[in-house]
């Protein structure tokens, strides 16, 4: 079978990992060997929602949680006969996991990625800018802002004031649209702008 690499890719609250779970789902039904890999890192506030959603589906798979987001660990820690390496917040891995997916592509492997495509600062996220141009196939999701609750969000707006990129926790975070993110950093930077605005 031809490898693949196929990028999940949106911002926080999207069902990046629920589409990775349908994938996943699909991969089983087909009577594939699924590998599900995801970043471990010590200190981590929610459980894994895949390592969640895996628990209710049958067939063969294996669940790796990989230490500090080290992709060279993957490959030593998946089985070699798997067909599907399905990957989960892709973008907490090091620079090297763009190499690692050509690689298991042209051993045959289907790679499934999953992660945030943007940080807070709307820069691209670690290794996923990469991904995505290396991609076969690219699913671009969103979830709806969660203050105008109409418009597509296209960014996960940090709510809390550490400046550091990464910064774990779905609690820190909330899924806004464009016009709405415009209207609170205009209201953080100028409030007379931004009442003028509101006029
Ligand atoms: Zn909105």
């Amino acid at each position: 079978m031809a490898g693949k690499i196929k990028v999940i890719a949106g911002e926080m609250f999207s069902g990046k990992s629920r589409e990775l779970s349908r994938l996943i789902e699909r991969a089983l039904i087909a009577d594939l060997e699924v590998a599900v890999v995801y970043p471990h890192f010590a200190v981590r506030s929610s459980p894994r929602d895949i390592a969640r959603r895996m628990s209710e589906l049958i067939g063969r798979w294996t669940l790796h949680p990989i230490m500090d987001g080290r992709s060279d660990l993957i490959h030593r820690s998946i089985p070699g006969t798997v067909d599907v390496i399905a990957i989960d917040e892709a973008q907490f891995f090091d620079d090297d996991l763009p190499a690692w997916a050509r690689r298991w592509r042209h051993q045959g492997k289907t790679v499934v990625l999953a992660g945030l495509d943007m940080d807070y600062e709307e820069h691209p996220f670690g290794c996923m800018g990469q991904l995505l141009c290396l991609a076969d196939e690219v699913m671009k999701i969103h979830a709806v802002c969660t203050i105008c609750k109409q418009q597509d969000a296209f960014i996960s707006h940090r709510l809390t004031p550490e400046t550091d990129q990464v910064v774990v926790g779905d609690k820190n975070y909330t899924a806004l649209c464009i016009d709405c993110y415009d209207r609170i950093q205009m209201s953080t930077t100028n409030p007379i702008e931004a009442q003028l605005e509101e006029a």
